[in-house]
């Protein structure tokens, strides 16, 4: 394959035991580029029977190539992998940009992010190691951690190559074979990373990527009999049906679901400090992240004053082209653009103020999906815009009375990502930090997305299970019990 790019307009989008592939059908997807409304590409539409082939040739894999690989190789391989893709990383950069519609310089940072998966789990794959247990006398009781066998993954569109790097990574280092299919909006840095891997030397079928409709590919995928183990990203309502479909065969899922994040501002916060945080953490990517803070919550003494320079931030911030390097670029579809002003829409007409908007960059095209952040106040606490997922640059302000009130306002949603606690009081932050349900807290600090290091995923209807850090390997991983008597 030249480039992912080349490879897209052949439709040889599916990698097959170690080939690029086209689909069964004959049917082509449009590869969208979302500043500009143009259709620059295509990729094949993979069916259930192209996941067939796919799972076969992983577990192939699983039990004849890549059992026989040691640890230490593996973790070479994706050292490897590393280099190669730090090597390539201008043009994934590139390729990102233009698919997602993200700021070229955000692209360009989200490919060291990728690197960074490869390097810390290659580090990682020779030191998946078990226990021994005190058991019965003339006993020996060990857990030994084995790879699960073959992992599927399903993957968004909002950062695909950090996505395929956060998901196969660890799933390669702990032993499994895979089968990938990114999302049908933005997957050409996933294609071009694959045959990175390829030329690092991964042996065919350790990789799998069926490009293609969740509703066919990812449907056929979830409800496999023979995959060992699924990781989701993306939805709430696609995560129940891909749970629904692992059920059948009790294959135990890792879904990480997105959320509504809140950022607790005291009164006694550094608000300098806090003010750039905050606004990036929902203007990034255009609010199209799974751990975007789009809640804020003030201290009602100092409500008014603080929302005016959040208002006056937000004002100042740009919406274009990747090259124009602004706060953020488009929504990656029509229906996304479509589905965030009709929220937002919806709650400016039930009494929601609109406090502030930026600017769309005067050079930015007319049909592309650019909306502008905005900043909403005056928000019911039970509204839908301040407990339900936006996706969109949209932040929600809404004040708090004491500690006990903040710590509940943050929890009085479903969702249970991740938390910002910006006070300088140290008895505080503990506090608040133990009360909050959330999967990661942030204190004086927002880590919307980077942290390869850190156990990262939610609880509630964030989801559960774990990626990132080490905690991604024991998910990755299962523990086998063996007692042996020797007396
Ligand atoms: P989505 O439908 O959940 O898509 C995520 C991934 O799941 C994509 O690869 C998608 O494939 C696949 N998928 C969809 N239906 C499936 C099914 N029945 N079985 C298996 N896989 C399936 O999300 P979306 O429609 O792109 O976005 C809608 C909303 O999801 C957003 O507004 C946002 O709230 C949320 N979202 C959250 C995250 C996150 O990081 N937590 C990421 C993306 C979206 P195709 O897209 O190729 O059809
Ligand atoms: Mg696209």
């Amino acid at each position: 394959m030249g480039s992912a790019l080349h490879c897209a307009q052949t439709m040889q989008t599916l990698l097959i035991d170690g080939l690029w592939c086209t689909p069964d059908s004959e049917t082509a997807i449009d590869v969208i580029d979302p500043s500009h409304d143009k259709t620059f590409s295509t990729i094949g539409r993979g069916s259930a029977a192209d996941v067939d082939r796919a799972v076969a040739a992983a577990r192939r894999a699983s039990l004849g190539v890549w059992r026989n690989t040691s640890a230490l190789e593996r973790g070479r391989l994706l050292a490897r992998a590393a280099s190669l893709i730090l090597e390539h990383a201008d043009e994934l950069a590139a390729i990102e940009a233009r698919d997602t519609g993200k700021p070229l310089r955000q692209a360009r940072a989200e490919i060291d992010v990728t690197v960074r998966y490869f390097e810390f789990y290659g580090g990682a794959a020779d030191k998946v190691a078990g226990h021994v247990i005190p058991f019965l006398q003339g006993h020996q009781a060990i857990a030994v951690r084995e790879p699960h066998g073959v992992t599927a993954h399903i993957i968004p569109w909002n950062y695909p190559a950090v996505m395929f790097g956060r998901s196969i990574a660890p799933a390669l280092a702990a032993g499994n074979a895979a089968v990938l299919k990114p999302a049908e909006d933005a997957c050409l840095t996933v294609l071009r990373i694959a045959q990175l891997l390829i030329d690092a030397g991964l042996p065919p079928g350790v990789l799998n990527i069926v490009t293609g409709l969740g509703s066919e590919a990812g449907a056929a995928l979830s409800a496999h009999p023979d995959i060992d183990f699924i990781t989701f990203t993306g939805s709430p309502q696609a995560g129940t049906l891909v749970q629904q479909a692992a059920a059948l065969h009790h294959t135990p899922c890792v879904l990480e679901l997105g959320g509504k994040s809140p950022q607790i501002v005291f009164d006694d916060a550094d608000f300098d400090a806090a003010l750039p945080a905050i606004v990036n953490a929902i203007v990034q990517n255009a609010g199209q992240t799974c751990s975007a803070g789009s809640r804020v919550l003030i201290a009602r003494s100092r409500y008014d004053e603080w929302l005016a320079r959040l208002a006056a931030t937000f004002r100042e911030l740009k919406v274009g082209v990747p090259e124009g390097n602004h706060a953020c670029g488009p929504l990656i579809n029509r229906r996304q653009w479509q589905r965030v002003a009709g929220l937002v829409d919806a709650a400016i007409g039930e009494g929601v103020e609109r406090i502030a908007t930026s600017s769309i960059a005067s050079d930015a095209p007319q049909a592309g999906y650019f909306y502008a952040p905005t900043l909403l106040g005056n928000v019911p606490r039970t509204h839908p815009i301040a407990i339900e997922e936006v996706f969109g640059p949209v932040l929600c302000a809404l004040p708090f009375d004491d500690e006990d009130d903040a710590v509940a306002l943050a929890n009085a949603t479903s969702y249970g990502l991740v938390t910002g606690v910006w006070t300088r009081d140290g008895s505080r932050q503990s506090r608040v930090a133990r009360q909050v349900r959330s999967g990661q807290v942030f204190i004086n600090c927002y880590g919307a997305g980077g942290g390869v290091e850190l156990p990262f995923g939610g609880v509630g209807k964030s989801g559960y299970g774990r990626e990132k850090g080490l905690a991604a390997l024991d998910e990755m991983s299962v523990i086998k019990t063996v007692v042996q008597r020797y007396e």
